[in-house]
């Protein structure tokens, strides 16, 4: 049984106790950071990308380091190896953060675990080093405007953000199998396009279709706009029928 503890993000005052980092402070000690005692702790958020700016605050994140530190743990700041540019954009810096900055899979992202899945089409899961090495780990989530919102994105950034490149891009290819496109049922009516809230619906320059599975809710309005039954979302172990994927 996890204790949760919740500070409310109203500022009800212009006063400095009714602020968002006083009310951290507050809620820190709560936290039993004493079990980080003499652990190499990853502190893992995500750092956010391109003009992204919706991370948490280097305060927060340096409260929680010196607090880790003060119970006697040794913490270092971690997400994807390719996130290390965006980290000192916003400020995450060992000079502010008072933690190394440090890549998850190594500089390259060339340093992982493997471990073995019975997934079909998932036949392994690469965990990033750094984090297999730490003796713990605190993860640090921002509420999230996209697929599930706020729990989506932490269970992501642990989910997705602890493995490399190379399986995130494996597992949203999965996510892509969850729908099936038929050509030759296909009108180009565009219906499943338009219905779709997040714009994840695209045709290539050779009307194939594809769907952008990082945008995409599941919410099946696309399939369920579509007059033809061209685009639908078949059980697993039905088969996959050419349905072409974006990069993201
Ligand atoms: S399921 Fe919803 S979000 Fe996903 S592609 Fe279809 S309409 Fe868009
Ligand atoms: S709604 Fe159906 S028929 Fe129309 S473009 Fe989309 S997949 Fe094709």
């Amino acid at each position: 049984m996890s204790n949760i503890y919740f500070a409310s993000a109203h500022v009800k005052s212009i006063d400095r106790n009714a602020s968002l980092p006083a009310k951290f402070a507050r809620l820190l000690p709560h936290c039993n950071l004493e079990r980080f005692k003499d652990k190499r702790v990853a502190v893992k958020m995500h750092v956010g990308g391109d003009i992204g700016y919706y991370t948490i605050h280097p305060l927060f994140v340096r409260m929680v380091v010196d607090a880790i530190r003060a119970a006697g743990g040794h913490p270092f700041l971690t997400d994807g190896s390719f996130s290390t540019d965006a980290a000192v954009a916003r400020g995450y810096t060992p000079e502010v953060v008072h933690a190394r900055v440090v890549g998850a899979g190594g500089e390259h992202d060339k340093y992982y675990v493997s471990v073995p899945t019975d997934v079909p089409g998932l036949p392994e899961v690469r965990i990033s080093g750094n984090i297999a090495d730490a003796d713990a780990m605190l993860v640090l989530s921002h509420g999230k405007g996209h697929g599930h919102s706020g729990y989506g994105g932490a269970i992501k950034n642990i989910a997705m953000g602890c493995v490399s490149y190379a399986t995130r891009g494996a597992i949203h290819a999965l996510m892509a199998q969850h729908f099936a496109w038929d050509p030759e049922l296909c009108t180009h009516c565009e219906q499943c396009v338009h219905g779709c809230p997040t714009a994840a619906v695209h045709f290539n320059g050779e009307g194939v279709l594809g769907i952008n599975e990082h945008h995409c809710r599941y919410c099946m309005h696309c399939t369920r706009s579509c007059p033809t039954d061209a685009l639908t979302m078949p059980q697993p172990e039905e088969k996959f029928r050419g349905l072409s994927h974006f990069p993201i």
